[in-house]
């Protein structure tokens, strides 16, 4: 049996037509089922339905063969035990820095200002301005981050872009990119050892899917 972890929502959506082309379709809809192990049409393959951010302790524990997480996630998180052979080229956006309209970014990166940083990505946040050599304050925050800089709560915010519109509708401009993202294949690297056998053919199969687009 192989037990493959995925997330509802964006990285579903664009992952089922990868999984189909590699002979994987699930026997109901992850959308209308609360069913959080759903059978395939595979008898040797089952998925978990978990949380974005979830999916690879999953994977990296062994509860989980496989799995599919964003490259946001596995950066943050860090992704020890973990093999991230294929680059499945789906739910791409970029990480960036954003910014109130009126604010000069630059301006305050050359004053050497302290700024309050609101993000849930708080480890990418610390090591991309480390690595400016700015002197940050960090607030953890679970979501909704534009708000953040419209009350006063941070100065920028680390966030997902992907078409910009969340940002323009809140008076919000993006102003440094961090790094692109998008979603990995992951597998336990212990699994992979010790059972190739069953592992690889779907690995190898999903890399084509990807390839194909
Ligand atoms: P959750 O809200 O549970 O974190 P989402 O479905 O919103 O789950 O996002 C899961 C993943 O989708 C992110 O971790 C990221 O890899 C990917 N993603 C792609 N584009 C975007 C975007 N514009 N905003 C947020 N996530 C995105
Ligand atoms: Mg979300």
């Amino acid at each position: 049996m192989m037990t493959f972890a995925l997330s509802k929502g964006r990285i579903f959506d664009e992952s089922l037509p990868l999984l189909k082309s590699a002979g994987l379709q699930p026997r109901e809809s992850p959308e209308s089922s609360r069913r959080l192990i759903l059978e395939t049409q595979r008898a040797d393959l089952r998925l978990l339905i978990v949380r974005a951010s979830d999916v690879p302790t999953y994977v990296q524990y062994g509860a989980a063969d496989l799995g599919i997480a964003g490259s946001d996630v596995l950066a943050e998180q860090g992704s020890e035990g973990l093999v991230q052979p294929v680059d499945l080229r789906i739910a791409k956006c970029r990480m960036s820095v954003a910014v109130p309209d009126g604010l000069d970014y630059q301006a305050m990166v050359q004053r050497g200002a302290r700024i309050r940083v609101a993000s849930k990505y708080v480890q990418i946040a610390k090591t991309h301005f480390a690595a400016k050599g700015m002197h940050i304050d960090l607030i953890k925050l679970y979501g909704s981050m534009e708000l953040a800089p419209l009350v006063g709560l941070a100065d920028v915010i680390v966030d997902l872009v992907s078409t910009g519109g969340t940002l323009k509708a809140n008076g919000l401009k993006e102003v440094e990119k961090i790094s692109d993202v998008s979603a990995r294949l992951i597998v336990n690297q212990a699994a992979l050892k010790t059972r190739p056998e069953q592992l690889r053919p779907l690995m190898d199969a999903l890399a084509r899917a990807a390839l194909k687009g």
